[in-house]
């Protein structure tokens, strides 16, 4: 299959049998009063441990989890994720309160065929953000193999994520390669046409990503805060609406770009608009040229969703980022959910449909869609880097084919 480049070595291409496998996944999950509140992201580590606990693998689990910054600190600590990873997998997990070290040595060292035990936090020690090579080697004894699955980590240059594959055969996990092979095929090769809607709250998060998409799309449509900044390009009055003047020139010039790329861009007809950002304030919907001074537009309206709608059901590849408004407040929901929709249905139509982004995927499974993707992008910063263009350490360092 066409990948656009991202062909990586995985986990098939080797004879893992009995080695002992080091794998890197992102366990970064929400944890309150020590329980972990959602375990999608354990979930989707499980393919890649059980294909090599059924070819009887040892397999030793790194992470991190939140920002630590190099220190020991109990409320990061992985311990909880122990219990949670023992179910999805249907067996004992150990947990190993250290990732380096002799104690910690050993006990990966004792491990026997098909026992899975999970380090703690890499990120208590100083050397894995500064990718120091010392950190990265002691990581190494844990293994026989290096196996990196976890792509929502992959834009880190980090020991856990890339330094560590100088020290051992490094290949990509099932996660990982999937990621890879949708989002390359996203970028090389599409299913046309190609729409992205590129929502969310600032242009400037997501300025390299809308201009790389350019030279890849063929319809692009924008909502959230950011299309802000283009509708004022246009002359139109946002009001109070969340924006960022001093990008307006910038919203022009990708403007011209698609213009000059044949490019279609849809922006919003008509918004919701309100007074204040709060819960249980008067709305209503205005055309978009009608946004009175005083009030601010938090989502897009119906016409607007019908817009996008449209495009996606005679589209052959559907990627979305960004929620079209503040969709955390029923009263300015319904946009995001009518997104969310509108894309699943494209699936059912034969397009290739994938989200990304942690507000954006919290949306579509509000929405009760989740199973109607083609592919739900484990990725935040590391996809919209990918979609950028930018080399990702964390694949760069594997093996290529
Ligand atoms: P993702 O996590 O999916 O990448 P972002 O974090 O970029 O998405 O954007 C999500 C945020 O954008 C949400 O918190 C949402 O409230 C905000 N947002 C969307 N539309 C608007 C708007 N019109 N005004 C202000 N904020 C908005
Ligand atoms: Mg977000």
């Amino acid at each position: 299959m066409p990948d656009g480049g991202f062909s990586r070595l995985t986990v098939g291409d080797l004879d893992v049998q009995g080695r002992r496998a080091l794998v890197r996944v992102d366990f970064n999950v929400p944890v309150q009063d020590g329980r972990v509140v959602d375990a999608t992201r354990i979930a989707a580590a499980v393919p890649t441990i059980k294909y090599l606990t059924d070819r009887g693998c040892p397999v030793v689990l790194m992470s991190h989890l939140g920002r630590p910054k190099g220190k020991p600190n109990p409320a990061m600590s992985l311990r909880p994720v122990v219990t949670v990873l023992a179910e999805h997998l249907g067996m004992p997990v150990t947990f190993i309160p250290e990732a380096l070290g002799p104690t910690a040595e050993a006990a990966t060292a004792a491990l026997r065929p098909g026992q899975v035990a999970l380090l703690e936090n890499v990120r208590f020690y100083p050397g894995d953000e500064t990718n120091d090579p010392a950190m990265a080697q002691a990581l190494a004894r844990h293994g026989d193999l290096y196996v990196n699955d976890a792509f929502g980590a992959a834009h880190r240059a980090h020991a856990s994520t890339s330094g560590v594959a100088a020290f051992l055969p490094a290949v990509a996990g099932l996660l990982m390669e999937r990621e890879l092979a949708v989002l390359g095929n996203l970028l090389a090769t599409p299913a046309r046409p190609f729409l992205v809607i590129l929502a969310g709250a600032k242009i400037s998060d997501k300025f390299a990503v809308i201009r790389s998409m350019l030279g890849k799309c063929d319809i692009l449509a924008l909502g959230g805060g950011m299309a802000n900044a283009f509708l004022a390009a246009n002359g139109l009055e946002v009001g109070q609406s969340l924006i960022e003047r001093e990008r307006i020139p910038d919203a022009a010039a990708l403007m011209e770009e698609a213009a000059a790329a044949g490019v279609e861009i849809l922006l919003p007809v008509d918004r919701v608009i309100a007074a204040d950002l709060k819960a249980g304030i008067a709305h209503h919907t205005v055309p978009v040229d009608k946004i009175p001074a005083d009030m601010a537009a938090f989502d897009i309206g119906p016409a607007s969703v019908e817009q996008i709608a449209a495009a996606a059901s005679r589209a052959g590849t559907v990627f979305w980022n960004g929620p079209v408004g503040v969709y955390e407040l029923p009263e300015f929901a319904a946009g995001t959910l009518g997104i969310a929709h509108a894309v699943a249905a494209a699936t059912a139509n034969g397009a290739v449909t994938v989200a990304a982004g942690g507000d954006s995927l919290a949306a579509v499974n509000d929405a009760g869609v989740a199973r109607q993707f083609t592919h739900l992008s484990t990725g935040g910063g590391a996809t919209l880097e990918l979609l950028e263009g930018k080399p990702l350490p964390g694949v760069e360092c594997l093996a290529s084919r």
